[in-house]
């Protein structure tokens, strides 16, 4: 395959480890990362974690050690080009800096924020970008109220970052259980008692009926009064710039198993593949087609998506993990949760803060979660890889079937 031009579009953590993947397997030819965003590329996770509780600064965001490492790599960063939309006909990308011809493209634009109506004025913030995070922390002080709606990632961090400042914080979900579809009831449940027994105020099961001046005004009538708020309600794929491209988008880009992209009828587009955020792809391993918002997918599946480029032709079939940083609680999830028979904690207690917890599928384990049992929880990974049976990962465990 002629691989002789790369074009990247998005410039953060899958289009930055894929450039270096792909040189790292051995492309020759030039390499261009086209990114909407001015700065350095960066890592997200410790933008509501320690960039945001003043723990860590600039510096420690940066994807490449030194400044001058994707250039010694002879890797070209376009910094604030934002890609508008793609020709497969002449194999072109227009972008705001102008047109970028390739024989090879990657799609790597991550996703965006789902926003709220709110009146003018409203201190409402998102958390995405290093923008936000700089916009948001200042507002982050001691005895601010900070109402947070959407108790997933986003705003279970962004509680915890904002308890530490010692804000006063509620979170408003409009879920019965948050992180339900992550992790089932029973264990979402658990994590969410981390919020109460921080001092977080966790409000469920309630929607939000408008953002105004004053605060946060629920479906109930009730209103929560507000100096910052926070909006944490998911995202949307970016892929506005492929419309009537030939790529197939839906709820992200398409691709096969491979991570190559798919085009009209269901055919593969040559020499055009997709990864991180953005990517849906059918995970043989599970049977399932998935598209993963977290940071080790997005990291991995460069990776893969790299040597399909050049020629590869294996599965991208991974066991998905994500952690979560809140409070003084670090959980850790491996596997699948969705549509399990049984959630069984082997370990600890999670609805403590401390536990494992093991989901069982047929007669096999499909995931393992930890909360505070790093060490452990490792453990239950290779069993993972393995497609080891349930009764394996109990004994594994101590514990008999
Ligand atoms: P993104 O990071 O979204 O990057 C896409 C890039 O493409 C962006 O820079 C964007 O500006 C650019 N782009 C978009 N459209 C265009 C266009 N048309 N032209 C040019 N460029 C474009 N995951 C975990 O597992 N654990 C964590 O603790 C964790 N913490 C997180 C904390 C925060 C605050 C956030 C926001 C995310 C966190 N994540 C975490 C998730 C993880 O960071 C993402 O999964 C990861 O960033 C995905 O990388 P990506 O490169 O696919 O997409
Ligand atoms: P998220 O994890 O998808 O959670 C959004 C939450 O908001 C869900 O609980 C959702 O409920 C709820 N919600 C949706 N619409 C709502 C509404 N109108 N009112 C109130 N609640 C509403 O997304 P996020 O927390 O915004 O995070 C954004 C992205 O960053 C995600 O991709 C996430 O994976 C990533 N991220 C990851 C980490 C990590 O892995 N540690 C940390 C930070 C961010 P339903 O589930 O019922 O829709």
């Amino acid at each position: 395959m002629k691989t002789s031009q790369v074009v990247i579009v998005g410039a953060s953590l899958a289009g930055v480890r894929c450039a270096e993947a792909l040189r790292r397997h051995g492309h020759k030819g030039p390499i261009e990362l086209i990114g909407a965003e001015s700065h350095r590329p960066y890592d997200r996770p410790p933008l509501s974690k320690q960039f945001l509780s003043g723990v860590a600064d600039r510096d420690r965001l940066w994807l490449t050690r030194a400044d001058t490492a994707l250039a010694d790599q002879d890797i070209t960063h376009h910094s604030g080009a934002t890609a508008t939309s793609l020709e497969l006909s002449t194999r072109t990308v227009h972008t705001t800096g102008g047109p970028f011809l390739f024989d090879s493209l990657v799609i790597a634009t991550g996703t965006s924020v789902r926003r709220l109506p709110h009146a003018a004025g409203a201190p409402v913030f998102t958390l995405r970008t290093l923008d936000d995070a700089e916009a948001l922390a200042p507002r982050l002080v001691e005895g601010a109220r900070v109402v947070v709606v959407g108790a997933g990632f986003i705003g279970a961090e962004v509680a915890s970052t904002a308890r530490s400042k010692g804000c006063e914080v509620t979170v408003v979900e409009a879920a019965p259980v948050p992180l339900e579809r992550q992790l089932g009831e029973a264990m979402g449940t658990a994590c969410a008692a981390l919020h109460e027994r921080n001092g977080t105020r966790l409000i469920v099961g309630t929607g939000v009926a408008s953002i105004e001046t004053d605060g946060v005004h629920l479906a109930d009538g009730s209103v929560i009064g507000a100096d910052v708020i926070v909006v944490g309600i998911g995202v949307v794929p970016n892929t506005g710039w492929l419309e009537g491209s030939g790529v197939t988008v839906s709820d992200g880009v398409l691709c096969d198993a491979t991570c190559r992209v798919v085009g009209a009828e269901a055919s593969v587009v040559e020499g055009v593949v997709a990864c991180g955020d953005v990517a849906r792809w059918p995970n043989d391993r599970y049977g399932e087609e998935m598209r993963i918002e977290h940071w080790t997918n997005a990291v991995e599946m460069a990776d893969h998506a790299a040597q399909s480029l050049l020629g590869g032709t294996d599965s991208f079939a991974p066991v998905p993990y994500f952690w979560s940083d809140q409070y003084s609680t670090k959980i850790q999830f491996f596997g699948r949760s969705t549509g399990f028979d049984e959630v069984r904690v082997v370990d600890g207690d999670p609805a403590s803060g401390v536990g494992v917890a093991l989901y069982r599928k047929g007669d096999l384990i499909v995931g393992a979660l930890g909360l505070n049992r790093i060490k452990a929880l490792m453990g239950y990974r290779p069993l993972l890889a393995d497609g080891a049976t349930w009764a394996t990962a109990l004994a594994h465990a101590g514990l008999a079937t």
